[in-house]
C-alpha cells in the first residue's frame, strides 16, 4: 500500500490539483485515453506514489466508445493494483457535480462518479472525495450535503470529513484533502510518511 490514485471526470481540475499537491506540473496535453505514467508524490511523504489516471466522461470531440474505454481502463488499473493502493481520490467539480449526477441518474443508469465511489469501496481502496472548485460554490453546506446524499452518505457532511474534502485546487486551498488522506495513512499505520 504505497500508492494513491486520482480519478475523476475530465475538466474537474485533476491536473491543477496534481500540480498543487506535488509541486510538479503534469502533462495536460496528453491525448485522451492515454494513461499517464505514475507521477511521484511528495505530498504525503517519501516513497509514496500518486497516479493520475485519465479523466473520463464527456470530452469535446471524443466519441462515446473511446470515453467508455477510458473508464474501463481506469477501473482495470485500480482493480489490478488495489493491493497497493491505499487511498483513491475521486475529484468532483463542486459547482457541477450534483447536476451531472442527477442528469445521469435513472432506472438503468448510474452516474460515473457514484459508480466510481462505490467501486473504490468494493475493492477496499479508501475513497476520499475531493470536492473541487468550492470557490465557485455559493451555499457550501448545502452543496456538500447534497453530494453526501448522492453518494449514499448520510448528511450532514461534517460527519464524513475523512471522506468529503472541500477544496479549491486553483486557489491552493487543499488542507481538507491533506487531512483526509493523512487520516487514512494513520489508520493504515503509515505514520512514518
Ligand atoms: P482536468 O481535466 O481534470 O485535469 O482539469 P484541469 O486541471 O485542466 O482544470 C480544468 C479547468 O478548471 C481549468 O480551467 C482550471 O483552471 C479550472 N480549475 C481547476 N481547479 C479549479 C478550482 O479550484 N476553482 C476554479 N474556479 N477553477 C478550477
Amino acid at each position: 500500500d504505497s500508492e494513491i490514485v486520482l480519478v475523476g471526470r475530465s475538466n474537474v481540475g485533476k491536473s491543477t490539483l496534481m500540480r498543487e499537491i506535488t509541486g510538479h506540473s503534469v502533462d495536460t496535453g496528453q491525448k485522451p485515453g492515454v494513461t499517464r505514467k505514475p507521477n511521484h508524490f511528495d505530498w504525503a511523504g517519501p516513497d509514496f506514489m500518486v497516479t493520475d489516471l485519465p479523466g473520463f466522461g464527456f470530452m469535446n470531440g471524443v466519441p462515446e466508445d473511446v470515453r467508455e474505454q477510458i473508464k474501463t481502463d481506469v477501473v482495470r488499473y485500480v482493480e489490478a493494483n488495489a493491493d497497493k493502493i491505499l487511498v483513491g481520490i475521486l475529484v468532483l467539480d463542486g459547482k457541477a457535480a450534483v447536476d451531472i449526477i442527477d442528469r445521469h441518474s435513472g432506472p438503468d443508469e448510474i452516474p460515473h462518479d457514484v459508480e466510481l465511489f462505490h467501486f473504490l469501496r468494493d475493492v477496499d481502496v479508501e475513497p476520499v472525495v475531493a470536492v473541487n472548485k468550492m470557490d465557485k460554490v455559493d451555499d457550501e453546506e448545502e452543496r456538500l450535503n447534497d453530494i453526501c446524499d448522492r453518494l449514499g452518505l448520510y448528511p450532514p457532511w461534517q460527519q464524513w470529513q475523512e471522506t468529503i474534502a472541500p477544496i479549491s485546487a486553483k486557489r491552493g486551498t487543499v488542507d481538507a484533502l491533506d487531512e483526509a488522506v493523512r487520516h487514512h495513512l494513520h489508520e493504515a499505520g503509515r505514520d512514518d510518511l
